[in-house]
């Protein structure tokens, strides 16, 4: 392991089989990426490198990343694109963001549209949301009688173990901002007339239940980190901090994953183009 990822996750990873206690953690944490700059200086030579990685990646054709981005509202899930992936060719990335699910997609398990949505080999997958909505939002506003909600922390652990098994690396980011800078997110999109179409009003009752949501988190984080797919948990009420952070274990797991060219069949000294 790189030493910059070991010293990002004495911070953030959370041990399998221990608690995360969310309420224990800095949502600010300036002992990682304490300048600014500097931060943001590493996150675009990191987006660079990720860049660079990918297209090894795809040209291998036989693995794929899925970078999962779970958070409250306003947590930064789709900054956290645009801050980190935004040196990846179109063609490389695959950005799926979960909402409520349609009526086809209630037809099926929860994990269908998940699975559908996986990344193919050779491609990083982000998800915004994901299936970690059914342990959360379901939990807490009781949309599936709670013996069921139980039986998906093992679910989802298998069906993670699964899919690493069969090529897929997984990284799951948990964006962890505070009560206090939650309220001025939302105050901005109250404020800004260009952010109005960001507020939704539904908002204000998910911050009503914001302990409920820090519980089932906590549940989350403690029954779902595993060695397989262990959870990170990013301090993020400093946007910059959070995307040095993701964007550093990003590049340091596609390091280690270490994509290659292949070697083609034929030698390059055997054709002359005309
Ligand atoms: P975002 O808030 O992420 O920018 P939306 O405004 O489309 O995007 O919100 C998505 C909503 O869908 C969230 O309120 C989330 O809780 C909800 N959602 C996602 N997955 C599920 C699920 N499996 N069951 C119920 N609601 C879900």
């Amino acid at each position: 392991m790189s030493k910059t990822l070991k010293h990002i996750d004495d911070v953030i990873r959370v041990a399998p089989g221990a608690g995360a206690s969310l309420s224990a953690r800095d949502p600010v944490c300036d002992r990682l990426f304490p300048d600014k700059s500097e931060a943001e200086h590493a996150t675009a030579a990191d987006a660079e490198a990720i860049d660079a990685l990918q297209d090894k990646l795809w040209a291998e054709r036989k693995r794929a990343l899925l970078v999962v981005l779970q958070g409250i509202d306003t947590s930064g899930k789709d900054g956290t694109v645009r801050g980190v992936f935004n040196r990846c060719g179109p063609l490389g990335v695959c950005v799926t963001s979960f909402g409520r699910p349609s009526e086809q997609e209630l037809a099926h398990d929860y994990l269908w549209r998940v699975h559908v949505a996986m990344p193919k080999k050779g491609m990083i997958g982000v998800f915004n949301r994901s299936h970690y909505e059914d342990v959360l939002v379901v939990k807490v506003r009781g949309l599936a009688p709670s013996e069921v909600v139980e039986q998906r922390y093992d679910q989802i652990n298998g069906f993670e173990k699964h899919l690493t098994e069969n090529g897929v690396t997984i990284l799951k980011f948990m964006l962890h901002i505070s009560k206090d800078e939650q309220k001025q997110r939302l105050q901005e999109r109250l404020d800004d007339p260009n952010k109005h179409w960001k507020f939704n009003p539904g908002d204000l009752e998910d911050r009503a239940l914001w302990d409920d949501y820090q519980r089932a988190y906590d549940i989350m984080l403690e029954r779902c980190s595993t060695e397989h797919a262990p959870w990170r948990v990013v301090p993020a009420d400093k946007k910059w901090r959070r995307n040095a952070i993701i964007a550093a274990v990003v590049r340091a797991t596609l390091e280690e994953m270490n994509p290659r060219y292949p070697e083609p069949e034929w030698k390059a000294g055997e054709f002359r183009i005309e």
